[in-house]
């Protein structure tokens, strides 16, 4: 099997325990496969950017002992290719421009097409892809089958803001195509995009991905670990204990505490899709 796996943090804060498990699930997972492990940054929102997380995520990379396969790359460096992915879909009228704010959204969170057949320019508007109305499914190698009509569950969802940022989803779909990605480890927070992305991956004639969301850490008020709640940045002092203790919430067996290299060789050779628990809540020290 052809493994190509990935590690896509945005710099939106430093990271914490539970981006450590999606990096080392990924890891292990792909090299467990005898596969490649890629780590690209998401750093398209910038006005999301926190100051020195870039730096952060780049320490740990180092002090954690992952080995990327191939050298990291930044999205904001990729803005052209994009926007050469968005005048494709262009030419094929796969999107089209839209007025709308957010104020005129109120709080409907299904977008209705207002603005699908009016044609606007392009210049200073939101872009949005048309989705149909169609069951789209996949089968999550952790969660299951999931389905979704986008029509009826989302809408028309936007590639581009306004503010000419570049979306996410546009950005994710792009990148896994152009690194040849066939597998995504990531938190199960990002599970309901998944299917946005497999929609825009159709479109764009690329191929299907192979998809395994993680439990989410809980800590112990039964929050979700974000950087939204504030969650601890990673020490990188504490490199082996930290490890130790994502391979363990992983529910993987037990790794000596070592180098982090060795400790991660460890995990890859004990690496266990089954073992991983369906819930994962942490004591006070990792949240
Ligand atoms: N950049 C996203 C995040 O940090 C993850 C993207 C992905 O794995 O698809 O939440």
């Amino acid at each position: 099997m052809s493994y190509i796996g990935r590690f896509a943090p945005s710099p939106t804060g430093p990271l914490h325990f539970g981006s450590l498990l999606t990096a080392v699930a990924s890891y292990c997972d792909a090299k467990a496969n005898h596969g490649k492990w890629l780590v690209r940054i998401e750093d398209t929102d910038i006005p999301r950017i926190y100051p020195n997380s870039e730096m952060h995520i780049l320490s740990c990379i180092d002090a954690f002992q992952f080995e990327p396969d191939s050298e990291i790359i930044f999205q904001k460096d990729r803005l052209d290719i994009y926007e050469q992915v968005l005048e494709q879909l262009k030419q094929a009228q796969l999107i089209y421009a839209c007025q709308c704010t957010r104020k005129m959204l109120g709080s409907n969170h299904i977008y209705v097409g207002t603005c699908r057949d009016l044609n606007l320019d392009f210049e200073q508007q939101a872009i949005r892809l048309k989705v149909s109305d169609q069951q789209i499914c996949f089968d999550d190698r952790l969660q299951g089958q999931q389905c979704s009509n986008l029509k009826y569950d989302l809408g028309d969802f936007v590639l581009k803001r306004r503010d000419g940022i570049i979306s996410y989803q546009l950005a994710v779909v792009v990148d896994d195509y152009l690194q040849k990605i066939t597998h995504v480890v990531r938190g199960a927070d990002l599970l309901d995009n998944t299917v946005r992305q497999i929609w825009l991956g159709s479109l764009l004639d690329y191929p299907k991905l192979s998809y395994m969301h993680l439990p989410l850490a809980m800590n112990g008020q039964g929050q979700k670990l974000s950087k939204q709640n504030l969650a601890q940045a990673l020490d990188i002092n504490k490199a082996p204990e930290l490890l130790s203790a994502a391979i363990l919430a992983l529910g993987q067996s037990m790794v000596e505490l070592d180098q982090p290299r060795i400790m991660l060789q460890q995990a890859i050779q004990q690496w266990d899709v089954e073992r991983i628990p369906k819930g994962i809540y942490l004591n006070d020290i990792y949240q």
